[in-house]
C-alpha cells in the first residue's frame, strides 16, 4: 500500500514539474513577445512626424531635412524656401 502511495507521489511530482516548466516556457515566450512590441512602440514614438515648410508634406523626422528650427521634405524645398523667403508663396 505504501509503495502505491510512493509511486503516486512521484507521478504527481513529475506532472507538477512538467506543468511548471511549461508555464515558465510560455511566460518567457510571452515576455519576449511583449518586449518586442514594446520596443517597436518606442521606435514608433521616436519617429516624430514633421511638416515640410514649403509643401506642407508630413514625413518622419528621420527622413526630413532640418534648417535651424524648420523642417523640409528634401534639400530642394529647403533651398526654394530659403530663396523665396517665408512670406512669399
Ligand atoms: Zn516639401
Amino acid at each position: 500500500m505504501g509503495f502505491i502511495i510512493f509511486r503516486l507521489i512521484i507521478f504527481i511530482g513529475i506532472v507538477w514539474l512538467g506543468i511548471r516548466l511549461l508555464k515558465a516556457y510560455n511566460q518567457r515566450k510571452l515576455q519576449s513577445q511583449s518586449n518586442g512590441t514594446a520596443s517597436e512602440k518606442r521606435a514608433a514614438d521616436s519617429q516624430q512626424m514633421v511638416q515640410c515648410r514649403y509643401c506642407n508634406l508630413h514625413l518622419p523626422q528621420s527622413d526630413a531635412v532640418k534648417h535651424e528650427n524648420l523642417w523640409f521634405c528634401c534639400h530642394e524645398h529647403k533651398q526654394h524656401f530659403l530663396d523665396s523667403g517665408p512670406e512669399k508663396k
